[in-house]
C-alpha cells in the first residue's frame, strides 16, 4: 500500500517518498479513511469488528489519482486533423485553417447539453476505469456567454450526478473565436467581454474555482492573460495558466507573481523559469500526452523541473486536438520513459501533487485520516509496474468516497 502520506506537497528528493506499508490496510467510514496502518494494527481496532472486508489480494493500492488538467467537455474527437499530422500539417498550420481549437467550438456549439453531458459521463466513467478518482475540467470550446455557461453548468451537474470530483476551470480565453478575430478592437473587445461580463457571472453562480489563460503565440499574449487572470482574482476565481507550450511566453514568470496554482505544459521553460518554480507554490503541470501524440521530440524538462525544487505534476490534458486520452497510467508510462522520472516520482506527481494543484491537498491525494477513501487497486505485485506495462489496463478496482466505483471485467476465455 502507498500511502504518499506525510505534510503537503513534494518537491525534489521527496517526490520518490512514497510512504508504503507492507500489507497495509484502511478503515473506511463513511466516505472516510478512518484508520490506517499495517493489517494487524487495522483488524485489531474496536471500530473494525464490525466491519465489511475488502480483500485486494497482495494487489498494489494507492490513492486514486488526480487528473489536475482537461478539457473534459467538448462534442466529437478530431480524428480527421489527427491524419493530417501524420502527414505531415503542424498543430498551428491546422489551427490556422480554422481547424484545431476552432473546429471544437463549432461542433460544441451545433451540440445539445444532453449530447455533450452524455459523451463526458463515458469520459468519466474511462477516467475511474483506470484509477482516477477527481478530475479537474476546463471550459473553453464555447467562447460566447451562452456555450460557455452551458459548459461550466455541465460541470455542475456531472459533479452532483456521478461519483467522481468535477472541479471545474473557466478557460474562456483558450482561443480567440472566429467572430472576433482579424482586428485588435476584436481581440479587445473579445477580452472585455470575458473581464465584463463572462467571469462576473461565472463568479456569482459559483460556476469555477479557477480562470485559466492558453498564453502562447496563436492565443493571448502575456499581457492579455494579466489581465484575464487579474479580473479573475477579483472575483475570486484562483489562476492558472497554459504556458510555454510552443513558445516561451513569459507565462511561468507572470503565473508565479499571480499566485497561480499552477503552470501547466512547460516545454519550452528556460533556466530562469525553472529557478523561479522550484522556490514558489506554484506547482509544474506536465502533459507529455501531448507532445506524444503530436509526435513533438520536445518534452518538458522534468528532470531539471525536480532538481531545482519545483513542485511537479503530472496529468492527461484529456482533449480532442491534442491528447485524446483518459489513462493516468499511460501518462506515467511516458512520464518514466520520455521524461525521465521515476516510477514513484510519477506516482507522487499524480496523487498528492495534483491534489496540491487543485487545492485540495487536505482531502485527497494521499491516505490519512480524515481523507476522502478514494483509492485505486492495481493488479500488479510491484508499483513499478504501473509505469512499465503501457497502453493496457491493469487497474483492478476503483473506489471513490468509500464507494467501489470500477471492478475489472470478469473475461472469461
Ligand atoms: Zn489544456
Amino acid at each position: 500500500m502507498l500511502t504518499l502520506g506525510g505534510h503537503g506537497p513534494r518537491r525534489g528528493a521527496a517526490l520518490a517518498r512514497l510512504g508504503i506499508i507492507r500489507d497495509g490496510a484502511l478503515l473506511v467510514r463513511d466516505g472516510l479513511i478512518a484508520a490506517v496502518g499495517t493489517r494487524g494494527k487495522i483488524e485489531g481496532l474496536p471500530d473494525a469488528a464490525g466491519a465489511e472486508k475488502l480483500d485486494v489480494g497482495g494487489r498494489v493500492v494507492l490513492p486514486g489519482f488526480v487528473d489536475s488538467h482537461t478539457h473534459l467537455i467538448h462534442a466529437a474527437s478530431r480524428a480527421e486533423e489527427y491524419e493530417l499530422k501524420i502527414e505531415g500539417a503542424s498543430y498551428e498550420e491546422i489551427a490556422r485553417k480554422s481547424g484545431g481549437i476552432l473546429n471544437s467550438v463549432k461542433k460544441l456549439r451545433a451540440a445539445t447539453s444532453e449530447a455533450l453531458k452524455l459523451r463526458a459521463r463515458r469520459a468519466l466513467v474511462q477516467f475511474a476505469a483506470y484509477g482516477t478518482t477527481t478530475v479537474e475540467a476546463k471550459s473553453g470550446y464555447g467562447l460566447d456567454v451562452a456555450s460557455e455557461l452551458k459548459i461550466l453548468r455541465l460541470h455542475k451537474e456531472l459533479a452532483a450526478e456521478q461519483p467522481l470530483d468535477v472541479v471545474s476551470t473557466f478557460l474562456g480565453a483558450h482561443v480567440v473565436p472566429a467572430e472576433y478575430r482579424g482586428t485588435p478592437t476584436g481581440v479587445k473587445a473579445y477580452i472585455a467581454l470575458l473581464t465584463e461580463k463572462l467571469i462576473p457571472e461565472v463568479a456569482q453562480e459559483k460556476l469555477a474555482e479557477f480562470c485559466d489563460v492558453f498564453c502562447d503565440r496563436g492565443a493571448f499574449t502575456r499581457e492579455q492573460a494579466k489581465q484575464i487572470l487579474e479580473a479573475g482574482k477579483r472575483h475570486g476565481l484562483v489562476p492558472r495558466v497554459h504556458a510555454e507550450q510552443l513558445t516561451r511566453s513569459g507565462a511561468t514568470q507572470l503565473a508565479i507573481k499571480l499566485g497561480a496554482a499552477s503552470s501547466d505544459h512547460l516545454e519550452q521553460v528556460n533556466s530562469n523559469d525553472i529557478a523561479a518554480l522550484g522556490k514558489s507554490q506554484t506547482v509544474a503541470t506536465l502533459l507529455p500526452g501531448c507532445d506524444f501524440h503530436l509526435g513533438l521530440a520536445k518534452y518538458a524538462p522534468a528532470r531539471k523541473l525536480i532538481d531545482g525544487g519545483a513542485i511537479v505534476a503530472l496529468a492527461t490534458d484529456y482533449n480532442p486536438g491534442t491528447s485524446p486520452t483518459m489513462s493516468m497510467p499511460m501518462i506515467l508510462s511516458l512520464a518514466c520513459s520520455a521524461l525521465r522520472m521515476t516510477p514513484a516520482e510519477a506516482i507522487t506527481a499524480a496523487t498528492i501533487n495534483a491534489a496540491y494543484a487543485l487545492r485540495r491537498e487536505k482531502h485527497i491525494g494521499s491516505f490519512g485520516v480524515g481523507k476522502l477513501a478514494d483509492l485505486a487497486v492495481f493488479e500488479l505485485a510491484d508499483y513499478r509496474e504501473i509505469p512499465y506495462y503501457f497502453g493496457m489496463n491493469t487497474c483492478w478496482l476503483t473506489m471513490k468516497r468509500g464507494v467501489v466505483v470500477h471492478a475489472a471485467n470478469k473475461t472469461t476465455i
